[in-house]
């Protein structure tokens, strides 16, 4: 029943998305993206599943043809400003400073002319860095034995990313002993960063050490809201005015703390519709569909229909 209804909101969502634009609905979606690749790998097995460059582009050309898209920065701007008939706002986003960031999205969005922001940590601007996450995907790849439980590795990730700091750092450290990062992908440089800003595109925040920031203590929040953002700012050669909270997860303190340390707009990973009255500092945001063009348009159909949370 459930696969009947979704197979017919797939078939309906063009002539949806067709009425929806005659209405005056004031609303605009913000995409986030990950990796990139040229090929995709299971699905099941994999944490971060990269988007295939190919479908990416497809989803890029898509969205520039019906839908407007700004910058991050102009979006709720342009959310208010939206008039009966007119195209819905969208901005695209990348979080994680991922090598395949600088080797497939930018030429792309270069190509097709979309303007985007790269939600960066800076934790491999002077050499190479993995994230956790990259290293314990090598490690079950490699059939290694963990030192966290889990039915699988999602299971294992959700464990070591409600760890504390300190704990998860030491799983880090185990992993990086036994398995070390992918010579493929160690991170952004400096040089790296610095031709994101000159393509055009805009750079933000998001913390050099990637912490669960609804977990930690008034002092480690704070810390975390400028640690590593100096030298960033440095290779950006700007300042950094908006934040993506690492996995997309905040609340009101911690809204109020990156408010407090001077971030006009912050970025989180709930799936609603930016409208002229939401939260600047608890903005939504969802992640494109991997397989398709026709999934990313009723994803977008979906979240302009959704009632934004309160
Ligand atoms: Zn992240």
């Amino acid at each position: 029943m459930r696969r009947l209804r979704s197979l017919l909101l797939l078939a309906l969502a063009p002539a949806l998305a067709v009425v929806l634009r005659l209405s005056a609905r004031r609303a605009g979606v913000v995409l986030v993206y990950h990796a990139l690749a040229e090929r995709g790998r299971d699905p099941e097995g994999d944490l971060m599943r990269p988007h295939d460059a190919v479908v990416f582009e497809a989803q890029l050309r898509y969205l520039g043809s019906r839908y407007r898209l700004v910058p991050a920065e102009k979006l709720q701007r342009a959310v208010a400003a939206r008039r009966r008939g007119e195209r819905f706002p969208v901005a695209l986003t990348f979080d994680d400073d991922l090598v395949s960031h600088a080797r497939f999205a930018a030429p792309i969005l270069r190509r097709v002319g979309a303007p985007a922001t790269f939600f960066l940590c800076g934790a491999s601007l002077d050499g190479p860095h993995a994230f956790w996450w990259q290293l314990l995907q090598r490690a079950v790849d490699g059939g290694l034995h963990l030192p966290v439980e889990g039915r699988d590795i999602h299971e294992v990730a959700e464990r070591v990313e409600s760890m504390s700091p300190e704990e998860r750092g030491q799983v880090g450290e185990w992993l990086a002993q036994r398995v070390g990062p992918d010579p493929e992908d160690i991170g952004l440089r400096s040089e790296q960063v610095r031709e994101l800003v000159e393509s055009g595109f805009d750079l933000g925040f998001h913390t050099l050490h990637h912490d669960r920031l609804t977990g930690l203590g008034d002092g480690a929040l704070a810390r975390a809201m400028t640690e590593g953002r100096a030298e960033l700012e440095r290779a950006a050669t700007r300042p950094l005015t908006t934040i993506a909270y690492p996995h997309g997860k905040a609340d009101g303190r911690v809204g109020r703390v990156a408010r407090e340390a001077g971030f006009r707009l912050g970025f989180t990973g709930r799936w609603e519709p930016i409208t002229p009255h939401s939260d600047p500092m608890l903005l939504g945001r969802f992640e494109p569909a991997h397989d398709s063009v026709a999934a990313l348009r009723l994803q977008l159909v979906r979240t302009l229909l959704r009632r934004p949370h309160r």
